[in-house]
């Protein structure tokens, strides 16, 4: 395992990888690592000869009164999991080093980072699109692997991809839960056990939800209205819960095929977020 903290270190070694002719494949992730990030790293190491992890808990994607000071971390058990699951490398910047003091250039997506997160997150995409973007340039990747536990986050990227021409080939990931449907995530760290057990209507109000939208496209505004009030019986604060087109993140048309119902709620000072993909 070779670890870098450097962004000069890090692209040297990437591009005498390059090279070399080998393959790489990058997980991006904010550390604390769980098994949701373990099912993209082995996804990585499927596809390429070189698996990198990087592990930063990026300051330009959160608003100043969000969790940046509290994100959980764990270096040494991160690079544990990244060792077990094979991975070669892992680039861990402290944050001063990412982003020098007067950087002064930003990456933007202005459609699809627009709804849902990009509405009550306004800074949000426009953070993650600049530090993905700086990300790929240092570790040169032919693939690069994201969740669909961030499905937004992934279309946002692939978008970005497919406009600047990055010769990357983004590989989506399927979201994956603990045994009782709550969605893994680096915050369920912050939840308390009664909290954790109210979060789990989340997912049972977007699984209603799909049901009842699969049986009845015409069913979709009072399924929406029926999942938010039942995660806010549950004691959680919806932040949104929404369906849009996953082409294009506006709300379905007659057309559409693949939708995204979508949440996010607040349970204690946790914001959580949550999605079903399927075809209508
Ligand atoms: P994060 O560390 O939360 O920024 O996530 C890093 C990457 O792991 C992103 O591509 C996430 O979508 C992905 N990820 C996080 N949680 C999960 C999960 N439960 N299932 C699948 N992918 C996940």
């Amino acid at each position: 395992m070779k670890i870098f903290k450097t962004r000069c270190e890090f692209q040297r070694y990437a591009l005498e990888l390059k090279r070399s002719g080998k393959s790489i494949a990058l997980v991006p992730t904010m550390g604390f690592l769980h098994d949701g990030h373990m099912s993209l790293i082995d996804i990585a190491r499927k596809k390429a000869d070189v698996v990198m992890v990087s592990i930063f808990v990026n300051p330009t994607q959160f608003a100043p009164n969000e969790d940046f000071d509290r994100y959980p971390r764990d270096f040494d058990g991160d690079v544990a999991k990244c060792i077990d699951h094979g991975a070669d490398v892992i680039f861990a910047p402290e944050p001063g080093e990412m982003y020098d003091p007067d950087a002064s250039c930003w990456v933007e997506e202005v459609n699809l980072s627009k709804p849902l997160c990009g509405r009550s997150r306004p800074t949000f995409y426009r953070g993650v699109t600049t530090v993905v973007a700086k990300l790929f340039l240092l570790a040169q990747p032919d693939y690069a692997v994201f969740g669909l536990k961030d499905a937004q986050q992934c279309f946002v990227i692939q978008k970005m991809v497919r406009d600047l021409d990055f010769p990357i080939e983004i590989i989506p990931a399927p979201l994956v839960r603990d045994s009782d449907g709550l969605a893994l995530s680096s915050r369920n760290r912050y939840l308390s056990a009664d909290e954790r057990s109210r979060a789990l209507s989340i997912h049972r109000a977007l699984l209603a939800a799909k049901a009842a939208i699969s049986a009845d496209r015409n069913a979709m505004a009072a399924a929406l209205e029926k999942a938010k009030a039942e995660i806010t019986a549950a004691g959680g604060r919806v932040d949104y819960v929404d369906i849009l087109d996953c082409a294009t993140m506006e709300y379905p048309l007659a057309g559409s095929r693949q939708v995204i119902v979508a949440a996010a709620a607040f349970f204690g000072s946790t914001r959580l977020i949550d999605n079903e993909i399927f075809e209508i």
